[in-house]
C-alpha cells in the first residue's frame, strides 16, 4: 500500500466536487487538493440532468432564492469569463394555464416570489404591454422577476406554440439552461491547471479516529493507497450517506428517481427557442374512442386514459437544427436505494418535491379535465409550420409530444 498526503481530499467528481475542487484550488488558492471518483469525471448523475437554473423557488422564507441568486451570479461570472463556454441562457420558465381560477393564482404567486426576492413582478393585462421576450441564447441585461401576462390574446401572441384555450402565462425570467457537462469540463480544467490531482479509484475508508478526520483509504488501478489528510469533502452525490457514514455520521439523505425523455420533435410542435414550458393544469391524453376503450378495458393501461397530474414540462435541447425536444413529468418518485443499474433499466418519470413551486393551488383544486397533448402545445401550429402531423400512434390524433405518455401510476405532481 502506497502513502500520500493532501490538504484536501474530496469524494465525487460530478458538478459537485469539481465545483467544490475549482473553488478551493482556483479561487481560495488552497493547494494539495485530490479529488477521487472511481468512474469518469461528471459520468454517474451529472450528465443525466435536465441543466436548467431558476431562481424561482418557493417559500416558506427566502433561504432558497437567496442561494440560488448567489449562484447564478457565480455562473453568470464563469459564464462571462469562458466567454459563456457552456452556453448558458436566460430564456426563463414559462408556466402556463388554461384554468380560469389559476389566472388569480399566477399573479398572488408571483407577488409572493417579489417578497422573497425573485424580482419584480410586472402584470400585463392588455395587448399594448412592455413584456419584454426572452432571446434564445446569451444571458446578459435581461429582466429578473416575473411577467404574468394574463390576457390570453397576448399570451398567444408571444407563444403562439401554446394551447389555443391558454388563459394566461407565468414568465420567471432569472432561469434558463446551459450545458452543465461542459460547465464542469470547464472547471475541472481550470482547477487541474491549479493543481488539482483527480485520482481515479473508490473512496473505501476514513480513519476518523478523535472525532478529526485523519486519512482516507482508496482503491485505484495501482493498487490500495491511503492519503493522509486533514479535510475531506463527501461529494458522492446519490452515495452521500454511505461515504458519511464511513465518517461515522448518519445524514438524513435519501434518493429520488428523476428521469426525463429525449425524444425527436419531428412534427416541430416545439420552437427551438421556447423557454421551459411548463403546462400547470392536470391533463388528460388525447387519445381516440377506440383506443380509449381498448385502453381502460386493459387493467395494466387504464391508468393511461385516466387524469394526470399537472406540471408536465419540456425544453428544447440542442443547437441548431437539433430536433431533440426534453420532456419531464415529475411525480412518483418516493425514497429508493440507488443502483445505477436499476435506474437505467426502469425507464420510469419520478420524482418528488412537496416544496416545488407550481403556481397554481392544490391539484384537488385544479379546474377540470383537459383532453390535448401533455405539454399542451396547438396541433395546428404543425400545420403552420406546413409539417405533415401524421400519426403517432395507430388511431391517434396528431400530437408532438406524445412520446411522453408516463409508464407510471400517478402519485405526486412537481415542476422541475
Ligand atoms: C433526470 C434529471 C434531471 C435533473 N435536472 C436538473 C436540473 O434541471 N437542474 C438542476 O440543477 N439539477 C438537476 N438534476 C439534479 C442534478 O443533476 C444533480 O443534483 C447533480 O448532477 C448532482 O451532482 P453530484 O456531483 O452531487 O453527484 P454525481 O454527479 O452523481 O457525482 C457523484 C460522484 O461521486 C462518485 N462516488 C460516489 N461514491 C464514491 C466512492 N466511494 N468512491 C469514489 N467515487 C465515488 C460517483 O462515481 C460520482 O461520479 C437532475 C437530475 C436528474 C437525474
Amino acid at each position: 500500500m502506497s502513502s500520500h498526503t493532501a490538504e484536501v481530499v474530496i469524494c465525487g467528481a460530478g458538478i459537485a466536487g469539481i465545483a467544490a475542487a475549482y473553488h478551493l484550488a482556483v479561487r481560495r488558492g488552497v493547494r494539495g487538493i485530490v479529488l477521487v471518483d472511481e468512474r469518469p469525471p461528471l459520468s454517474l448523475t451529472s450528465d443525466k440532468s435536465t441543466e436548467c437554473y431558476r431562481n424561482w423557488w418557493p417559500g416558506p422564507g427566502d433561504d432558497m432564492v437567496a442561494l440560488m441568486n448567489r449562484s447564478i451570479d457565480l455562473l453568470e461570472e464563469l459564464a462571462r469569463e469562458s466567454g459563456n463556454a457552456f452556453r448558458m441562457n436566460r430564456r426563463g420558465y414559462l408556466f402556463a394555464t388554461a384554468d380560469p381560477a389559476q389566472v388569480s393564482v399566477f399573479v398572488e404567486r408571483a407577488r409572493e416570489a417579489e417578497a422573497r426576492g425573485v424580482g419584480p413582478t410586472r402584470i400585463h393585462r392588455r395587448g399594448a404591454s412592455d413584456y419584454r421576450p426572452a432571446p434564445a441564447d446569451g444571458f446578459e441585461n435581461q429582466p429578473t422577476g416575473v411577467d404574468v401576462i394574463t390576457d390570453p390574446a397576448l399570451a398567444l401572441r408571444h407563444f403562439p406554440y401554446l394551447a389555443p384555450d391558454t388563459l394566461a402565462v407565468l414568465h420567471a425570467r432569472r432561469c434558463g439552461w446551459f450545458s452543465g457537462q461542459q460547465l464542469g469540463m470547464y472547471l475541472l480544467e481550470r482547477a487541474r491547471e491549479a493543481g488539482v490531482r483527480l485520482l481515479e479509484g473508490r473512496l473505501e475508508r476514513i480513519d476518523a479516529r478523535g472525532g478529526r478526520v485523519r486519512s482516507v483509504r482508496v482503491s485505484a488501478r495501482g493498487g490500495e493507497m491511503t492519503i493522509a489528510t486533514p479535510r475531506f469533502v463527501d461529494a458522492a452525490g446519490p452515495f452521500f450517506a454511505p461515504v458519511a457514514r464511513l465518517l461515522g455520521v448518519e445524514v438524513p439523505v435519501f434518493c429520488e428517481r428523476h428521469a426525463k425523455v429525449a425524444f425527436n420533435d419531428s412534427l416541430g410542435a416545439m420552437p427551438r427557442s421556447a423557454p421551459m414550458t411548463i403546462w400547470t393544469d392536470p391533463v388528460t391524453l388525447p387519445w381516440s374512442d377506440e383506443e380509449r376503450r381498448d385502453l381502460a378495458a386493459s387493467a395494466e393501461h387504464k391508468r393511461l386514459v385516466e387524469e394526470f397530474p399537472a406540471g408536465v414540462h419540456g425544453r428544447p435541447e440542442g443547437a441548431g437544427e437539433s430536433p431533440v425536444v426534453l420532456l419531464i413529468w415529475t411525480y412518483d418518485a418516493g425514497g429508493v436505494p440507488f443502483s445505477p443499474a436499476a435506474g437505467r433499466r426502469r425507464r420510469r418519470l419520478l420524482h418528488e418535491d412537496p416544496r416545488e413551486p407550481v403556481p397554481g393551488g392544490p391539484l384537488a383544486d385544479r379546474g377540470r379535465l383537459r383532453a390535448g397533448g401533455p405539454l399542451r402545445l396547438r396541433p395546428d401550429g404543425l400545420q403552420r409550420r406546413g409539417r405533415s402531423a401524421g400519426r403517432p400512434h395507430h388511431g391517434a390524433p396528431p400530437s408532438g409530444v406524445r412520446a411522453g405518455v408516463p409508464l407510471v401510476p400517478v402519485r405526486r405532481p412537481g415542476v422541475p
